[in-house]
């Protein structure tokens, strides 16, 4: 048998060369986390396009020493690594390590979770996991829901779904409500499902950033009244700038009084499910039809690690589609297939299996806590120093701020803060992300590390400064 040029392949005779190869990334990795110094190194677009560019495709690279080092210079030197304390820019978190574990299994026995004859025990480990979950949302018997590419996929199946309810109505009648702070996928989706281009209604924030409830109902009565069908009401559990939760229980009565689906978007807020001493901060997501959670987000989770979490499992129905070759009427197999949007999919689930079984739920929560209660540090320390501004105190892990000390106009405040991120990146000691509130550019520091501790964050209001000063020199003599 010539089983040189299949070596390549998964198989028994390759099982030495399997764990060799495995144990050489495992090692080289393992080799270059303990050299990261930073978040990043600060390369630029060109920079990186260049490292890639002139390699050529038509060509392997040699060994797998080769490979890896080739991998070091063209990735691993300029990635982004969410474990360094002083990373606080987007939603990402750092990864727990039984996830990875599991992620080893995802890959190499490479299961399909489309229908039950290419999984068998994993299409059960991803029911529990969903019925797990349904649990810690609260919902009763007959609710059920599928594992997801993330939040954005989440949330279009949802819609599509609030869609099934409203059959017969048409699309240029049917009005999405949410509010003006809740993720943009919810308009992506409705330009996806062909709703016209003013279908999603935005609502507006009360002072703490949550949906305004008062000027939901008039929007309610409003599109009642002008004869247009609200299909669903997204409410926000955690949205992405200020971690707001928005007032569910009201939501769910008010959307409730129309017959509108509520759809509640958990996919930053999820992690509270885990919560030990903030569960209460979800109180009312039990009255959703259906829920986003993120579980790549606040579990702690590997990208990618998502699901839709259903009331009344009969829903998913609107998704069904029998095909003779996959999943055919009459097999009367559990066919996740039956609920997903995706065909392929890969057994996502297995990661949050594993977390579960190795670290357990509470310690998850613990981890998100540490992260929200971070943030209130923080917040402290933005409010108290005179050369920043807070936009609004903290609802999860996020801190909104910007650098404008007295005297500094607003205007000059939104040329210097942009500017500011760009050459906190360029330092590579730290990052942060940017955001826009009410036209303003403002800062933010996005905390899902707990690891990260005040001082981190203090170090990066201080650079922050030091720069300012830097860049802004003339302007800074001028006001003092
Ligand atoms: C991140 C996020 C999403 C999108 O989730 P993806 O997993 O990135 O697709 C949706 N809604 C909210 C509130 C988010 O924070």
């Amino acid at each position: 048998m010539p089983t040189r040029p299949l070596r390549h392949l998964f198989h028994p005779a390759n099982a030495d060369d399997y764990a060799d190869i495995l144990h050489r990334g495992i090692d080289h990795l393992g080799d270059h986390l303990r050299e990261v110094t930073g978040p990043a190194r600060g390369a630029s677009p060109e920079q990186a396009a260049k490292l890639i560019d002139d390699i050529d495709l038509d060509e392997p690279a040699g060994e797998v020493e080769d490979v890896l080092s080739e991998l070091s210079r063209v990735y691993l030197d300029d990635t982004v690594w969410f474990h360094e304390p002083m990373y606080a820019a987007h939603l990402n978190c750092p990864v727990v390590i039984p996830a990875l574990l599991g992620e080893l299994f995802v890959s190499s026995v490479n299961s399909s979770l489309d229908t039950f004859d290419q999984s068998v025990g994993a299409t059960y480990i991803e029911r529990h996991l969903i019925d797990w979950t349904a649990g810690r949302i609260g919902f009763g018997a007959g609710s059920d829901g599928v594992f997801t590419s993330g939040g954005s996929q989440s949330n279009l199946q949802a819609l599509l779904l609030a869609r099934g309810r409203r059959r017969g109505v048409p699309a240029d009648r049917l009005r999405v409500l949410t509010s003006q702070d809740s993720h943009f996928s919810v308009q992506k989706s409705a330009r996806l499902m062909g709703l016209s281009d003013d279908a999603v209604v935005t609502v507006p924030t009360d002072a703490a950033r949550r949906m305004d409830v008062a000027a939901l109902k008039r929007a309610l009565e409003t599109c009642d009244a002008d004869g247009l069908t609200v299909m669903a009401v997204v409410a926000t559990a955690g949205t992405t700038d200020f971690g707001a939760i928005d007032p569910m229980r009201a939501i769910a009565q008010a959307a409730g009084a129309y017959g509108a689906w509520m759809h509640v978007d958990a996919a930053y807020g999820g992690g509270l499910l885990t919560s030990p001493r903030r569960r209460h901060l979800l109180d009312g997501i039990e009255l959703a039809d259906s829920v986003t959670i993120d579980y790549h987000k606040t579990f702690f989770q590997p990208v990618s690690s998502s699901a839709i979490v259903v009331r009344d499992g009969s829903t998913l129905q609107e998704v069904t589609h029998h095909a003779d070759y996959l999943n055919p009427r009459s097999a009367q197999q559990p066919n996740q297939v039956d609920k997903s949007l995706q065909t392929t999919r890969r057994f996502d689930a297995l990661k949050l299996w594993i977390t579960l079984r190795l670290m357990g739920a509470d310690q998850i929560g613990d981890y998100f806590d540490t992260v929200i209660d971070l943030a209130q540090d923080v917040a402290e320390v933005v409010r108290a120093d005179r050369g920043f501004e807070l936009a609004a105190d903290p609802s999860l892990s996020t801190v909104v701020f910007r650098y404008r000390p007295l005297g500094m106009s607003e205007s000059d405040a939104d040329d210097l803060n942009p500017r500011l991120r760009q050459e906190l990146y360029a330092g590579g000691r730290a990052m942060v992300a940017g955001t826009k509130v009410d036209g303003r550019s403002w800062l933010k520091l996005t905390l899902l590390n707990p690891m990260a501790t005040t001082e981190h964050m203090v170090e990066i209001l201080d650079t922050l400064r030091t720069l300012a000063r830097e860049i802004d020199a003339p302007a800074l003599l001028e006001v003092s």
